[in-house]
């Protein structure tokens, strides 16, 4: 981390502009929670990624949250590529004055250079690829291979700087680690399985029961809780263990699996901070 952080910190001063890509699902858990600081003082733009996933009424709203703390924002789904040509116009706009002013002293032509950032598992490296027509596969997903920084070209006035290292989520926050393991991000051998799906359960009970009800046919009445949900979904579906328990572990793991998978539909799980008063 202090090496990533020290390399940033380095590359810095040579960008015209830092690019953050967020998990539209989870805007907030999906940042690393010193990005302000370390790159205080430039020009940013947001990739909200994933948006293929996140709830599209949501997805405005965090656009526009970002827009209002003075970021350029795209909507982006990097694996299809959907969104992905908004890129360099939104940061030729987001760079606008610095464009004019070198187009004034006729240095036309003159090469923008992006550093981009994230969280693992975000969808870096298919942004990359996606943004810039790149095929190489991820080095640093070959055993043995130290990644160096890369720059890569989007065309022939934008680069990006592909950063090595890794700029970890706010993990000392259990909050935020539970979103971060909802969407799949951090494995699940860490967190308990159960507790998990509850939890997830009881957010999609209290935020779209229609989706709970379409998939697994069950209806939070009055006081049900995830718990009770789970419980209901897994009678629902058969999971019976000896003596007509439910079998709550194996309807945990499928939630997981349907909701990451997009069976259940699109979802946010963080909403947009409330305006200070
Ligand atoms: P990185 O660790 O940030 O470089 O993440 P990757 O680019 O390797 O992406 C992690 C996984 O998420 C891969 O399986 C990608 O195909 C997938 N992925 C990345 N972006 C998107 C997206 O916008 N939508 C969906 N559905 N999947 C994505």
């Amino acid at each position: 981390m202090t090496k990533t952080r020290r390399m940033v910190t380095a590359e810095l001063g040579n960008m015209d502009a830092v690019c953050e890509i967020i998990d539209a699902r989870i805007p907030l858990s999906s940042r690393n929670p010193d990005i302000d600081e370390l790159t205080a003082g430039k020009r940013r733009i947001v990739v909200l990624n994933r948006v293929d996933q996140a709830d599209p009424d949501m997805t405005k709203k965090w656009a526009a949250y970002f827009r209002s703390l003075g970021y350029a924002v795209i909507e982006v789904d990097a694996k299809s590529g959907a969104g992905v040509k908004q890129f360099a116009p939104a940061v030729r706009a987001l760079l606008k004055d610095k464009l004019d002013a070198y187009e004034a002293k006729g240095q036309v032509g003159r090469v923008l250079r992006v550093m981009v950032l994230g969280i693992p598992n975000v969808g870096k490296s298919t942004f990359i690829n996606k943004v810039s027509g790149r095929k190489t596969a991820k080095a640093e997903d070959r055993p043995g291979v130290t990644r160096g920084k890369q720059w890569v070209p989007v065309d022939r006035t934008l680069e990006l700087l592909d950063t090595p290292g890794i700029l970890w989520p706010k993990f000392e926050d259990p909050e935020v680690g539970i979103r971060l393991a909802f969407t799949g991000a951090i494995k699940d051998d860490v967190v308990d399985i159960e507790e998990l799906a509850m939890r997830l359960m009881d957010y999609l009970g209290r935020n779209y029961p229609r989706a709970i009800f379409e998939r697994y046919k069950v209806t939070a009445e009055d006081g049900d809780d995830g718990w009770a949900l789970l419980q209901k979904a897994a009678r629902r579906r058969g999971f019976l263990i000896s003596g007509g328990e439910v079998d709550t572990e194996r309807m945990s793991r499928i939630l997981l699996d349907e909701f990451r998978g997009g069976k259940l539909g699109r979802f946010t799980l963080e909403t947009v901070p409330e305006e200070p008063s």
